[in-house]
């Protein structure tokens, strides 16, 4: 018998945020716009023509995925010494720089009102999302003393046992990492992969500019890179430590929630690391399967893919809409 209040946790992918049915991590058109940019982006363009046969205005396009799971294998692979490497990081901070440009001025934000609603049902539960943008940080800046001074202590070395508390509450992990953070990649600095957010006290959206964090590394004085993860296979070597966390912490929260809100995700083949999350938490502490709800534009794929994780007679629901979800949640409130 399933008790009658369940702990719940909300997971968001990229549908959660983009308006659009196209999945941000696999856009086609990711980089168009590119060149009207100016120098700010030369290096990157470079690297995509040498790499990508990239044309400038032409529909076919590198995928944003390919590229930067390709940039993330060469930096692992080439020596930290050679000349090489130190362009590659610059080729990485413009691309990372790029992606922050784009998730912070599109088309992402008409989510915002949805996403808002979706924070008050949440009613301080905790979120863990695949997602780089901070549309949900903005989301949640009502409550942001709730979540934020929890990622701050998180991303500066604390763990969720440390606050003496249920990390189905109150945790907001973000597994790729953010757009708003920065780690230190040079090889030999003892500050490497630490992770520091911007604006340590909240997640304050105005004053944030997303090209000039106007700092460098405390320790080694070098610029920092933004500490993005993409999303592939064997990628955890090059995770900063703040990330890693994020994993930690999330694999508790699944193991402790009984069920599971899936919202937006589409739950990428390649992505290794986060079906041997999910595989690893198909029991709770309790030893029960979590029952999952799916919330998808498109859920069957996804729920035959949840099934493989958690056994055919694992309880998984289907819905088709965050806006259904939302009623069907603010309607039981009400009663
Ligand atoms: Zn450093």
């Amino acid at each position: 018998m399933r008790k009658p209040t369940t702990t719940k946790i909300f997971i968001l992918g990229a549908g959660a945020s983009r308006a659009s049915d196209s999945s941000m991590p696999v856009m086609r058109d990711f980089f168009q716009g590119l060149e009207s940019c100016g120098d700010q982006f030369k290096v990157l363009s470079e690297f995509l023509k040498t790499h990508f046969e990239f044309v400038p205005g032409l529909p076919a396009m590198p995928n944003i995925e390919t590229v930067f799971c390709y940039l993330e294998n060469r930096l692992e692979a080439i020596g930290h010494d050679s000349e090489k490497y130190a362009v590659l990081l610059q080729v990485r901070a413009q691309l990372t720089n790029f992606i922050s440009r784009r998730l912070r001025y599109g088309e992402e934000r008409s989510k915002l009102p949805q996403l808002q609603r979706l924070v008050e049902v949440a009613n301080h539960r905790s979120f863990v999302t695949f997602n780089w943008d901070v549309l949900l940080e903005e989301a949640l800046e009502p409550h942001g003393s709730y979540y934020f001074a929890r990622q701050h202590f998180v991303l500066s070395g604390g763990r969720g046992w440390e606050l003496g508390e249920d990390v189905t509450k109150g945790f907001l992990l973000k597994l790729h990492g953010s757009i708003n953070w920065y780690t230190c990649l040079q090889p030999n600095c003892p500050n490497r992969g630490r992770t520091l957010r911007h604006g340590n006290a909240s997640y304050e959206p105005t004053r944030w500019d997303i090209d000039d964090l106007g700092r460098g590394c405390d320790v080694c004085g070098q610029d920092l890179e933004r500490a993005l993860v993409p999303p592939i296979a064997g990628k955890r070597g090059r995770m900063p430590v703040g990330v890693l966390r994020q994993w930690t912490l999330a694999r508790e929260a699944l193991e402790k929630a009984d069920e599971w809100v899936i919202i937006g995700y589409s739950m990428p083949q390649l992505d290794m690391e986060a079906e041997s999350l999910f595989r690893a938490c198909r029991k709770s502490s309790t030893g029960e399967t979590p029952s999952v709800l799916i919330v998808d534009l498109d859920p069957e794929p996804v729920r035959d893919r949840f099934h493989t994780f958690l056994g055919a007679s694992a309880e998984i629901k289907t819905m088709r809409s965050l806006d259904e979800y939302l009623e069907a949640e603010e309607g039981r409130a009400q009663q």
